[in-house]
């Protein structure tokens, strides 16, 4: 089997995501009621896409997608801390590391920690929706 399918069939709904659908995800995530400044509260941004960074329009203050939330400074790709929070998101927030590990190839230590971050954010996680498109 080979690793792709072998996700998808854990986690159909994920299947299709790209960047720009993490990065709706993340910002959905981070600003739910729409983006807010830190520094001014304007409600006016640039995206920069390459870098994956937000810059408000009136004080020019950079936020990146991860900042303030639990993948700050993570090695980690972004799209697999997503598909490891939809992976918990499936399985009730119960997945043992051996299984996360399998699931996104990634080494055991990774997954270990993972999972103790992803417990920090379960009610994040149990907010997603189990059918996102
Ligand atoms: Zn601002």
């Amino acid at each position: 089997m080979k690793p792709k399918e072998k996700f998808q069939e854990l986690c159909p709904t994920m299947s299709k995501i790209d960047d720009e659908k993490c990065v709706k995800l993340l910002f959905d995530m981070k600003w739910p009621g729409g983006y807010i400044c830190k520094n001014c509260g304007s409600e006016d941004f640039y995206f920069i896409k390459g870098r994956k960074v937000f810059e408000c329009r009136k004080c020019r203050i950079q936020e990146s997608l991860t900042s303030g939330t639990i993948m700050h400074k993570s090695r980690l790709p972004i799209i697999k801390w997503l598909k490891a929070m939809y992976l918990m998101r499936k399985n009730s927030n119960s997945m043992s590391s051996v299984k996360l590990m399998e699931s996104l190839e990634i080494s055991y230590p990774s997954a270990w920690r993972l999972k103790r971050k992803l417990h920090e954010i379960k009610k994040v996680i149990e907010s997603l929706p189990t059918n996102h498109e």
